[in-house]
């Protein structure tokens, strides 16, 4: 008889049916750490407490063009900040990048930097707006019973309360409110006013079909702390409302709050076990979109956020040149699931004026979601969607009745919001075929191809 080994001392393991990985290839666990700030010029002398300081952090973000060229004094080409003046004066978001970010991006290579595509415009790159985008693409001021309130699903809605953001967004689907009026749009005014908010709340209590409620904005990172709880306190007392879900770039683009600012993380603390008490759920909802802004500073704030019971979810943007790749996508995805970090949705971009550059196809969406799922957990893989213009909500962006890859017309439907309508999304032009390139540009043809593409989804809906 064979006696197996003592306790304590490790059999061989059994043969592999895999062939063996080198730990050095998971890379999805390798996150920035040390200074990597100090290759910035005007950073050289800053040290960690300072950098960990989100108060230094914030008053020392970028928002015009002559503090850009500060920054990176001899990093940068004369010629990549005259693109990126112009590009400036032409956005419809207003610009604002963290010292943080700014660290982050490949100054050797600023052009392909997935950061520098996602914060910093330049004219260079500019494409026209597709002929169908409009300014809110997503209707959401048409479903708002009260400014800054979009009841649009059953049983959830959407609050904004403020319109300021900790960085500013290129590519901010509520671009048409969001950040100070830029040369190219006058914003919808939503700030912080609790007059206004009192109205959102009535509204609230007044529905006993809403259980969930987005607050997002804006940004709940820049409500004050007796801000955060007055809105989550008011929520919390409703006896509907069972989910609270504050949404904020905040650990994407600062981590360092977390990390520094205590009185916000408190208030924040202290709703979820409030709302933990009645058996309610609050969570934190941010939008990670490239592994390049997952670093050890990442990884230190969401510890101390799982270390309290607080639970992050990720909603990503597919850019082009961003994240539109198999590659990047997952490891986003694996190094979200490292930090604690739950991808919850990858959103198809949102047909958003100033940035057509960055949108991508559906096709590429659909190819790269099934190369996503399977290569981790079930539930730390996003489904894909496409929030349907127009107002029809999410729909999982394999889901379309009819999609014609040569127009770039896909047809949904949201038989649970809107039954009966038809939702239609555009792919980008320039990513079309050559045939499809040429039918958008007649402007005779383009009714044509919609109306075509409403009869073939409506004979495939019963
Ligand atoms: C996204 C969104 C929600 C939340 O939808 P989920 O699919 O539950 O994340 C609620 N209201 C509006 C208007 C939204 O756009
Ligand atoms: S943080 Fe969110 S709301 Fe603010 S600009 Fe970016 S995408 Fe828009």
């Amino acid at each position: 008889m064979q006696s197996s080994a003592p306790i304590g001392t490790n059999p061989a393991p059994p043969p592999a049916l895999k062939p063996p990985v080198d730990e050095a290839t998971l890379v999805h666990k390798h996150v920035l750490r040390g200074p990597f700030w100090q290759r910035i010029p005007a950073y050289r002398e800053v040290g960690e407490e300072q950098f960990l300081d989100h108060r230094w952090q914030a008053k020392h973000s970028i928002t015009n063009p002559p503090k850009l060229l500060a920054a990176l004094q001899g990093l940068v080409s004369e010629t990549f900040i005259e693109d990126a003046r112009q590009g400036f004066a032409l956005a419809p978001m207003s610009v604002r990048v963290s010292p943080y970010l700014l660290s982050l991006i490949d100054w050797e290579n600023p052009l392909d930097d997935p950061i520098r595509i996602q914060f910093i415009p330049l004219a260079s790159t500019k494409l026209p707006d597709h002929p169908k985008l409009e300014l809110d693409s997503l209707h959401e001021r048409a479903d708002a019973p009260v400014p800054g309130l979009t009841h649009r699903y059953a049983d959830k809605a959407l609050f904004l309360p403020l319109d300021t953001c900790p960085v500013y967004c290129r590519f901010c689907t509520r671009s048409y409110a969001v950040g100070i009026d830029t040369d190219a749009v006058e914003k919808y005014d939503l700030h912080a006013d609790e007059n206004r908010w009192q109205k959102a709340f009535a509204y609230v209590a007044s529905r006993p079909e809403l259980e969930d409620i987005v607050v997002s904005g804006g940004d709940a990172y820049n409500l004050r702390a007796s801000q955060l709880t007055l809105i989550g306190e008011t929520l919390l007392a409703m006896p509907n409302i069972r989910r609270i879900r504050y949404a904020t770039k905040g650990p994407a683009v600062m981590p360092q709050k977390i990390l520094s600012d205590h009185e916000w993380v408190d208030a924040l603390t202290a709703v979820v076990e409030k709302g933990r008490k009645l058996h309610k759920e609050v969570v934190i909802h941010t939008h990670f979109n490239h592994p390049n802004e997952i670093t050890g500073i990442t990884q230190d704030a969401m510890n101390r956020l799982f270390e309290r019971g607080i639970t992050v979810r990720n909603q990503s943007v597919l850019q082009r040149r961003v994240n539109d790749s198999v590659a990047t996508m997952r490891l986003l995805v694996k190094r979200l699931g490292h930090v604690n970090v739950h991808p919850y949705y990858v959103y198809v971009h949102d047909l958003v004026k100033g940035v057509e550059e960055l949108r991508t196809s559906v096709d590429t969406a659909l190819t790269i979601e099934k190369n996503v799922r399977g290569s981790t957990a079930g539930f730390n893989t996003p489904t894909f969607v496409v929030d349907a213009p127009g107002g029809g909500g999410k729909r999982d962006a394999h889901s379309f009745e009819h999609y014609d890859r040569e127009t770039g017309i896909s047809v949904y439907t949201s038989r649970a919001v809107k039954p009966g309508h038809f939702y239609l999304y555009f792919d980008p032009i320039d990513l079309l075929p050559a045939a499809g390139r040429a039918r958008w540009s007649d402007p005779r043809e383009r009714p044509a191809m919609i109306d075509r593409a409403i009869a073939a989804a409506r004979a495939r809906v019963r």
